[in-house]
């Protein structure tokens, strides 16, 4: 399978980075891992507006989810007629919260023309050629991390997380472990919301992946070389800090 990553910047959009978006490709079917803001403008440019078969949205909160929003436009009023409904798997609450986002007085609340949407829980289930595993990570709202499996090889996604077990289990094995370093180390950091270069790492470590791909920095306040050093410190594997229109061929 191959990951293209087409927002990676955490919490709020970055001067040279979208939110927190993801394509994953196999067998000619593209999976849309998150759709945070701005992505919509580099799924143009990295893969095509309508190049997507399904969309995982790991939680709620806006830098993941709002440019489902956008989508809907593209969608629903597209010049040849409208698109078919895309199959959305995402926390319970996604239609509602999509669908207030999105419209606003005397515009019909309903987005199912645009979107069948799918409620994750806990379990494995397939998405196209994707064998997936979600389970609940440590985040203040419902959020899900994710493992994708494909002819034996393995992707798992943090999605965002404090430190915790469930994340060392769906990683355990991994290839390719993209996971989420939104903090520095060596400060007085909020407990269970985030982790730090050096906590991805030794998650990373502990799940024993083949190599560990830093997302969800936050472009304003991080300093890359800083959660590179610590990352490097916990992990003897590769690490690399990922950007818009990198890929991964896993
Ligand atoms: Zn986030
Ligand atoms: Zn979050």
């Amino acid at each position: 399978m191959r990951l293209t990553v087409l927002g990676c910047a955490g919490s709020f959009p970055g001067p040279e980075a979208p939110c927190s978006a993801y394509l994953i490709e196999a067998d000619g079917f593209r999976l849309l891992m998150d759709f945070g803001p701005g992505s919509m403008s580099t799924l143009q440019r990295y893969g095509g507006l309508y190049s997507v078969d399904a969309i995982l949205l790991s939680h709620l909160h806006c830098d993941h989810m709002l440019d489902a929003c956008s989508y809907i436009v593209a969608r629903r009023y597209a010049p040849a007629g409208p698109f078919p409904p895309l199959p959305v798997y995402a926390p319970v609450a996604a239609p509602d919260r999509i669908a207030a986002a999105y419209g606003g007085e005397n515009e019909p609340m309903s987005i199912g023309d645009v979107y069948t949407f799918y409620a994750l829980q806990p379990g494995s289930f397939p998405i196209g050629p994707f064998q997936i595993t979600v389970d609940r990570v440590n985040h203040p709202i419902e959020t899900y991390g994710v493992r994708i499996e494909h002819e034996g090889k393995v992707l798992t996604y943090s999605a965002d997380t404090g430190p915790c077990e469930a994340l060392i289990r769906l990683a355990q094995g991994a290839d390719a472990f993209l996971c989420e370093a939104s903090y520095l180390d060596g400060v007085d950091n909020p407990p269970d919301l985030h982790l730090t270069g050096r906590e991805a790492a030794e998650h990373a470590t502990k799940a024993g992946v083949g190599r560990l791909l830093l997302t969800h920095l936050v472009p304003a306040w991080c300093s890359e070389a800083l959660t590179l050093e610590a990352a490097t410190s916990a992990f003897s594997g590769p690490i690399d800090v990922v950007r818009p229109g990198a890929r991964y061929d896993i």
